[in-house]
């Protein structure tokens, strides 16, 4: 069961309590729990120590984030864009995971009114919503958050999973652009016509937006202009 003070850590980090949120702070309690593990501290998160891989970048995320102290920023968050709400939690060394698989099929008619699902179709799906199904959501939505915080277990897939191993975050040389003068991460600069440019100059790169990782997406960023 998550306990309320980490489900107030996850809406300091996330903006907000909902069901997946809260699904991924429990999943990552249950995974932690096999593996005879704490949140990551000092010594584990310089060292990599402990990764999450995460299958999605959805609210889920944040839950795992917040629960395992795995960040996308300390590098020990693998995120693998196959589009599903689960979580391996793993120990470098022997490399044997837990990973807790979320079935929203199992989770609906327990958890879910029909009245929730279909305003969270309205307002966030069809975007059509008015201020009031807006807030009317937002409660029902913490609400059935809140309650997921003590799903059993049963209610989880949780297997043991072998990992292969993941390389620790190299770390690369920067390389000043010839075309804005700003450092790069080397592997991360093209040479254009004998000049060595960043791919922000260049114009793409690969990004992760809502839909997932893109490859070739342009960069959205133009100076100039007023603030
Ligand atoms: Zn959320
Ligand atoms: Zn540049």
């Amino acid at each position: 069961m998550v306990d309320s003070s980490l489900v107030e850590r996850a809406r300091e980090l996330h903006g907000h309590i909902c069901p997946f949120v809260v699904l991924g702070l429990r999943a990552s309690e249950i995974a932690m729990k096999r593996l005879g593990i704490e949140k990551a501290g000092e010594a584990e998160t310089v060292g990599e120590e402990i990764l999450a891989i995460v299958e999605c970048n959805n609210c889920f995320a944040d839950g795992v984030q917040v629960a395992t102290g795995c960040t996308l920023g300390n590098n020990s968050l693998i995120y693998l864009d196959l589009g599903k709400n689960a979580v391996t939690l793993v120990k470098r060394g022997n490399w044997r995971g837990i990973r807790v698989y979320v079935d929203f099929d199992r989770l609906r008619s327990l958890y879910f009114s029909e009245d929730a699902l279909k305003l969270f179709e309205k307002v966030v799906v069809k975007r059509e919503g008015t201020r009031e199904d807006q807030e009317r959501l937002g409660k029902l939505w913490t609400e059935i958050g809140l309650s997921l915080a003590s799903a059993p277990e049963d209610l989880f897939k949780v297997e043991e999973v072998r990992v292969a191993e993941i390389e620790r975050a190299p770390i690369f040389e920067s390389v000043r652009c010839e075309g804005c003068g700003e450092l790069a991460m080397a592997t991360r600069v093209r040479e254009v016509d004998g000049k060595r440019l960043c791919l922000g100059c260049v114009g793409e790169c690969e990004a992760v937006v809502g839909r997932g990782i893109v490859s070739s997406f342009k960069v959205p960023l133009s100076r100039g202009g007023r603030p």
